[in-house]
C-alpha cells in the first residue's frame, strides 16, 4: 500500500495556500495535495480527502453517481419506545416570581425481546 495518496478534492490545487505552492522559480504551480494513509484515518473519507472542504467539493461535483450508489425510494424507520415528555422546573426564577420551566423528551429505540 501507498504511504500516500493524492487528495481526490475536485478543488484541492485551486486552493491557495503556501504548502500547495511547488516548482522553481518563475514555474510555479498550486499542486494538490498528499494523504498520508494512516490507521486513523483507514475507515473515514480523509483517507482519501486533505480537508472537509475538499470532501465536500467531491461529493457536490458528483452528487448523482454517489446518489446511485445506494439509492433511497423509501423511507427507513427505527422503531421506538412511546416517548416519553418530562416538564422540568428551576434554575431561573422570573421577575413576576414564576420559575422557568423546559421539557425534555425521551426517545429510546425499542429493544426487540423476542426469541427467535
Ligand atoms: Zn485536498
Amino acid at each position: 500500500m501507498n504511504s500516500h495518496v493524492w487528495c481526490h478534492g475536485t478543488y484541492c490545487h485551486k486552493s491557495r495556500t503556501q504548502d500547495r505552492v511547488r516548482g522553481s522559480k518563475g514555474s510555479k504551480v498550486l499542486r494538490t495535495r498528499k494523504v498520508k494513509q494512516d490507521a486513523w484515518n483507514e475507515k473515514t473519507f480523509y483517507k482519501y480527502f486533505c480537508s472537509n472542504s475538499c470532501y465536500n467539493d467531491f461529493a457536490n461535483a458528483n452528487i448523482e453517481r454517489i446518489r446511485l450508489l445506494a439509492p433511497r425510494n423509501e423511507a427507513l424507520e427505527t422503531p421506538i419506545d412511546d416517548p416519553v415528555k418530562t416538564k422540568h422546573t428551576g434554575g431561573y426564577t422570573y421577575a413576576d416570581g414564576t420559575q422557568h420551566t423546559w421539557t425534555t423528551t425521551d426517545i429510546k429505540e425499542r429493544v426487540d425481546n423476542t426469541t427467535e
